[in-house]
């Protein structure tokens, strides 16, 4: 898929008030600083599109782009910041709960990982989640360029070991990297093959 246009739509604090589900979306989540702000960024081809936050964990925004006029890319507030309180995290899980729960027109949830880190509680829970709840989601690894080709192949090998013992079926994954753009084709044409269907 070629991104010939991208733009930022709409921030809001509650799932109810998203934009009118008029055209197919893709939602991309992850542990705070996971690199989710960059790997949107690096898709789209436009930098400072999403804005990579000097305060992690922060705010808590539901944000909409309208990608080519025809389908949306939704950066969701991250998880798993250790400086945010409790307070903040039960707001958190109801604001996504019911974005997860009531979004019409949610396609697939972007569910990122960074590739150094072992397989983490807080991601493996989240995706029991939605597979709980019958939300499609696919699995981001990021950084892939922070090691070499044969640590990441180690680590991913790894994580899907671990993901086959909790799953039946493993679900969809992609390698990215925002610094070499690795993964940019794949990504955008399985949404591209998802809006076609
Ligand atoms: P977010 O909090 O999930 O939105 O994460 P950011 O996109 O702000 O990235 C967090 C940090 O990781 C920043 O310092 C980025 O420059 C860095 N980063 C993100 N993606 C990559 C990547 O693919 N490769 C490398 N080397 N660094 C990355």
């Amino acid at each position: 898929m070629i991104i010939h246009d991208a733009r930022f739509l709409t921030s809001n604090s509650r799932a109810d008030l998203c934009p009118e589900p008029t055209m197919p979306e893709y939602a991309f989540i992850g542990r705070s600083n996971v690199g989710k702000s960059s790997l949107i960024n690096m898709l789209t081809g436009r930098n400072g599109l999403a804005k990579t936050s000097a305060s992690p964990g922060k705010t808590q925004l539901i944000n909409h782009f309208v990608i080519n006029d025809n389908w949306f890319l939704v950066d969701l507030p991250g998880y798993g910041y250790a400086k945010v309180s409790k307070t903040s995290r039960a707001e958190w899980a109801r604001m996504i709960n019911y974005y997860l729960m009531h979004r019409a027109n949610l396609m697939c949830v972007c569910v990122l990982i960074d590739s150094r880190h072992p397989p983490l509680a807080a991601d493996l829970e989240f995706m029991e989640k939605l597979g709980e709840e019958g939300v499609p989601f696919v699995m981001v690894f990021t950084k892939a360029d922070k090691q070499s080709t044969a640590q990441t192949k180690a680590l991913l090998a790894n994580y899907l070991k671990k993901m086959s013992e909790i799953w039946d079926e493993l679900p969809r994954y992609f390698l990215t990297s925002a610094e070499t753009g690795l993964g940019r084709d794949e990504v955008l044409n399985f949404i591209g093959e998802v809006n076609q269907q």
